[in-house]
């Protein structure tokens, strides 16, 4: 399926309702073949690695990528799935876990624009801002009125990214409630898994119709012709990172970044 087909297929239209709940996690429709998927996905892993390298050459824009979704999403995974190829010099990736003392002195962006990569590379973030409409509203971390201001200062935040040469490309990875106990139960019995076991994951499980609805919420509100969302079905992981991937792939070719023209005439020069 070409990129934009599948992007259509995905994307939350801005100003629509979202509709979470109606959107399947499966989708098998999309990309039928694990193995074609797989190969779609390392090709495209490729193809960013090289397009990575003009992004870096060029030095006058940068790629965000978000990654939100619950407990075993498979937001770690998707990193590894679609930026294997690329070297450390040209990608950062940044987790945000539980702001540290010096974040709660600041506003909540604080921390995710120190974040936000500089021109020529790409930045993923696993998780983001993101969480200050999600868990601090679902655990009521915040009051109620200064969460709900927030999506427009998010899309306020974003539109001004947007506008000084940063693209946004938003993914939430969708699962099933059944799949997440799939995942959760695997790390229980899996000794190498077990590391990945939180026990206040359960008490996230406990509230997955809250957290669905702050999903919702987010997605309906902070879809934006600047930065729009894309529901990515994730129950099955392969089907996931072949999504992404060719959708940041599309996107980054679309971007058509430039090695700079030299000043100087190659020629000029020999080497002894
Ligand atoms: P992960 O679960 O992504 O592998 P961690 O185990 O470090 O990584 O979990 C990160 C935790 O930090 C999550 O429970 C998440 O909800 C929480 N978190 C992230 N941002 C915030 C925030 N702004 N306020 C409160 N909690 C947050």
């Amino acid at each position: 399926m070409d990129w934009r087909a599948l992007d259509d297929r995905i994307l939350v239209k801005p100003g629509a309702e979202a509709g979470l709940m109606t959107r399947d996690p499966v989708s098998a429709d999309l990309f039928p073949d694990k193995k074609a998927a797989e190969k779609r996905c390392a090709e495209c892993a490729e193809a960013i690695n090289v397009l990575q390298d003009r992004l870096w050459a060029e030095r006058s824009r940068a790629l965000l990528v978000v990654l939100q979704g619950i407990d075993t999403s498979g937001k770690d995974g998707a990193v590894r799935g679609v930026f294997n190829a690329c070297g450390p010099l040209g990608v950062s990736v940044t987790s945000f876990g539980r702001p540290s003392e010096e974040d709660l002195a600041h506003d909540y962006l604080w921390r995710v624009h120190q974040a936000v990569p500089k021109r020529g590379m790409i930045g993923v973030f696993n998780r983001s801002h993101y969480e200050d409409v999600l868990v601090v509203k679902v655990r009521k971390l915040a009051p109620a009125e200064a969460i709900e201001a927030r999506y427009e200062q998010i899309n306020a935040f974003e539109k001004h990214l947007a506008e000084n040469g940063v693209a946004i490309l938003k993914f939430m990875l969708h699962i099933s409630k059944d799949e997440q106990r799939q995942r959760l139960q695997e790390r229980l019995e899996d000794p190498a898994k077990h590391w990945k076991f939180n026990p206040g994951d359960l008490e996230d499980r406990a509230l997955w119709d809250e957290y669905q609805a702050a999903y919702d919420r987010m997605l309906t509100r902070c879809s934006t012709a600047h930065a729009p969302w894309r529901v990515v079905p994730a129950d099955k992981k392969w089907r996931r990172n072949a999504i992404i991937g060719a959708i940041v792939h599309g996107t980054l070719e679309a971007m058509d970044p430039q090695y700079p023209k030299p000043d100087w005439d190659p020629k000029s020069f020999a080497i002894e």
